[in-house]
């Protein structure tokens, strides 16, 4: 392992400071350290925020819900609000890893986790996002379970987290604290597709800290639910997933939104789904036929084509589930 200084932020202020002198933030630890013992990531100094006071569940006063960036997925998932406004946040994160990664893991770092491309981990194979113009091992390797949307010449790794893609449907906020003080983006614009630079993941500035993601008030009633489709039933990462919400009112679908995890380089939202289910009455026939455009625009790879009919079926079968519920 790579040596490195270890230093324990008080307050995040101090955190970003360190952050900002190169620092590289760590909390749970659950990806970085595995990354470290692997010498894909060789940071020269670990900031330790698992300290900082950024464990917070509040309603907001537009009626969303603000989760601390260091809320545990454990905890996060088990919270009141989170399981009665937000299900398919909850069931995503319930979904995820294993119980003893989500008693340490936090929702900050888990957006922030870095993709499962075993090719991005094996530092012997050519990697444009660990290791620039060095090429992609997986568009000539085993790429079963890689990216069949937003993908580039360059990179064809999937995003991995399964909240992250219930945050997508649910146009999250993500609140950030810098060198340059607060500001709050759009969890959509956060993660970055690969294009020509995979290198760059994230829409982070130098030294900026998550202090919290916010959930927005969103029309009522509103039901959801996240469906994973993995090659094993834990343990696993996700082959294709939709978190769908559904606002369902005399009979007609008031509001519609979808997002698939496990297809696409960053957590997809499916707006061509979301439009055919707009302003329609629920049926059988609906979900079918909505479903049918979930992978619009996919570019599979020579191992992957079985993602765009799975990735249909998966969303037809969370739109039914959700549909019911309504
Ligand atoms: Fe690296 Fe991306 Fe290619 Fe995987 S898909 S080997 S992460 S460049």
């Amino acid at each position: 392992m790579h040596p490195f200084t270890y230093t324990q932020a008080n307050d995040a202020r101090e955190a970003v400071g360190a952050g900002r002198r190169g620092g590289r933030y760590i909390a749970g630890g659950t990806t970085l350290v595995d990354l470290m013992r692997e010498t894909v990531e060789r940071p020269d100094t670990l900031v330790d925020i698992s300290r900082l006071p950024l464990r917070e569940f509040n309603v907001t006063k537009r009626g969303g819900l603000r989760i601390g960036a260091l809320v545990t997925m454990s905890e996060a998932a088990a919270h009141s609000k989170v399981r009665s406004l937000f299900p398919v946040v909850s069931e995503a994160l319930e979904l995820s890893a294993s119980a003893q990664l989500r008693n340490m893991a936090t929702i900050g770092g888990n957006i922030m986790q870095r993709t499962r491309c075993t090719y991005f981990r094996d530092v012997t194979a050519d990697c444009n996002k660990r290791e620039p113009g060095s090429g992609c091992a997986a568009r000539g390797g085993v790429n079963r379970a890689h990216a069949i949307l937003g993908t580039s010449e360059s990179c064809v790794a999937t995003h991995p987290s399964d909240v992250a893609v219930a945050f997508a449907a649910l146009d999250a906020q993500v609140h950030l604290l810098g060198p340059d003080g607060e500001r709050t983006v759009p969890f959509l614009d956060l993660l970055l597709r690969p294009g020509n630079t995979p290198n760059r993941e994230h829409a982070l500035r130098h030294g900026e800290l998550i202090t919290a993601v916010e959930l927005p008030a969103l029309p009522r009633p509103l039901k959801s639910g996240y469906l994973k489709v993995r090659d094993r039933q834990s343990y696993e990462f996700a082959l294709t997933s939709a978190a769908v919400a559904l606002n369902v009112s005399g009979g007609v679908i008031r509001e519609a939104r979808v997002a698939a995890g496990g297809v696409g380089t960053v957590p997809w939202r499916l707006r061509a789904v979301e439009r055919a289910l707009a302003g329609e009455r629920p049926s059988d026939r609906l979900w079918s036929e909505a479903a049918a455009g979930s992978a619009e625009g996919a570019r599979p790879l020579k191992h992957n084509r079985f993602k765009v009919d799975l990735l249909r079926r998966t969303v037809e079968r969370q739109l039914r589930t959700v549909g019911d519920m309504a």
